[in-house]
């Protein structure tokens, strides 16, 4: 069987050619998959893409979120920006908003796929951990989606891409009827709970701060109060705690598992070769883009991948990040790190190949692959010599 193709363009540049830059070979890309395979006239098309936080800007840029657009207007087909809930919905939007994601940018509006208050969902079957979970209901009614990704570290999968994308961002925030975190049923092990140990606690109020959704706070006998109601097991609070006073019930094994099996429960809503996925593998810092910040990126800028099989985009992912240089002024240096064997790895702790493999024994997909590489994107003749070349 033939190995599924990922289309590759390098973010280098050899020549002061509009065709021969990351913008113009995206283009190209996009005119190369043929969208018109996945994507029928007149669809209903969620793009689906992560909004970023208040000081973590370094998400996809709108100039190529708006190419995406164009080329799914040009099939006639009608796109929508979409991201679910994961800070409170208005809020969120105004975070993108100052993060210069809106509709005047991206030239499509942007829809909260799981509804404003994040009620908005389906209860899929998914696997053996989950049971089912809760997609939002605009990916679970669409007939064909493009997944945008960012690709950069994660705290708990020790990489986010189109799988965390989608089985984290695919997922509503809360059931409608039980009120149950939907996503937070895979970042805590089951029926658990944070704990705060106060004898740790330097009082340095770093989780009090990074909650989205304002569930810790100090009483004045300095005790932290956990409102379990409002908390929605992010796991933040834990992950900026210098002192290990706030501990996650979670299992990373378990963890790389779950967040494929509610992948597949989200593409499961979808016929085959209906959802496309375009990783952007550029920027590559060391955390998510939901925390409020952003460092400096790990590797250079190594390009865009585009495939319609997302473990074969995964691996091509990863595998390329592992042969990239190192950048010693980030978490890279910060962690004494001198080979780039499994970078994310040695930087987050967590393997992130793990959800991919565990991905490919859902069935999602191939690890084998093949790298087609997009050089320029051809003049309207067909001819590809670039106006002036760099290196010579
Ligand atoms: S896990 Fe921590 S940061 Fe996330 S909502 Fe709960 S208390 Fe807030
Ligand atoms: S981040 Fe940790 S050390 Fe700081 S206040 Fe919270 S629990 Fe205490």
């Amino acid at each position: 069987m033939s190995k599924p193709v990922v289309y590759f363009a390098n973010a280098r540049c050899h020549a002061y050619d509009y065709d021969y830059g990351l913008l113009g070979k995206f283009e190209e890309m996009l005119n190369r998959v043929n969208l018109e395979k996945y994507i029928s006239a007149k669809e209903y098309v969620p793009v689906k893409m992560h909004l970023g936080s208040r000081g973590a800007y370094r998400t996809v840029r709108p100039v190529f979120v708006r190419k995406i657009v164009e080329a799914v207007n040009k099939i006639n087909g009608q796109p929508f920006i979409t991201e679910s809930v994961r800070l409170p919905g208005l809020k969120y939007l105004q975070v993108a908003n100052a993060n210069g994601l809106n509709e005047q940018s991206l030239g499509a509006p942007i829809v909260i796929a799981d509804g404003i208050f994040g009620l908005d969902s389906v209860k899929v079957e998914s696997g053996p951990i989950l049971n089912e979970i809760g997609v939002c209901s605009a990916i679970y009614d669409a007939p064909a989606m493009i997944v945008v990704s960012h690709c950069k570290g994660h705290i708990a999968s020790g990489y986010g891409g189109a799988i965390k994308n989608l089985g984290m961002g695919g997922i509503a925030f809360k059931d409608r009827s039980s009120g149950i975190s939907q996503r937070g049923r895979m970042h805590f092990l089951e029926n658990e709970e944070l704990t705060w140990n106060e004898e740790k606690c330097n009082m340095c109020y770093q989780c009090v701060n990074v909650c989205p959704h304002e569930s810790l706070a100090f009483d004045e006998n300095n005790q932290l109060q956990i409102d379990q109601e409002k908390c929605i097991r992010c796991g933040r609070c834990a992950r900026v705690c210098p002192e290990g006073a706030l501990v996650l019930p979670q299992n990373e094994d378990l963890f790389q598992k779950v967040l494929a099996e509610a992948t597949c429960a989200v593409l499961k809503t979808f016929d085959k070769k209906r959802v496309l996925y375009i990783n952007f593998i550029t920027e590559v810092i060391p955390e998510c883009d939901c925390m409020p910040m952003t460092d400096t990126p790990l590797v250079p800028d190594i390009g865009i991948m585009i495939s319609d099989d997302i473990v074969a985009i995964e691996k091509a992912t990863l595998d390329m990040i592992n042969k990239s240089q190192l950048i010693q002024d980030s978490k890279v240096g910060d962690n004494g790190i001198t080979t780039n064997e499994n970078i994310f790895k040695q930087v987050t702790g967590k393997d992130p190949y793990k959800h991919v493999k565990a991905a490919a024994e859902y069935g999602l997909g191939s690890l084998d692959y093949e790298i087609e590489m997009i050089d320029c994107k051809p003049k309207p003749d067909g001819s590809t010599a670039p106006k002036s070349v760099l290196d010579k």
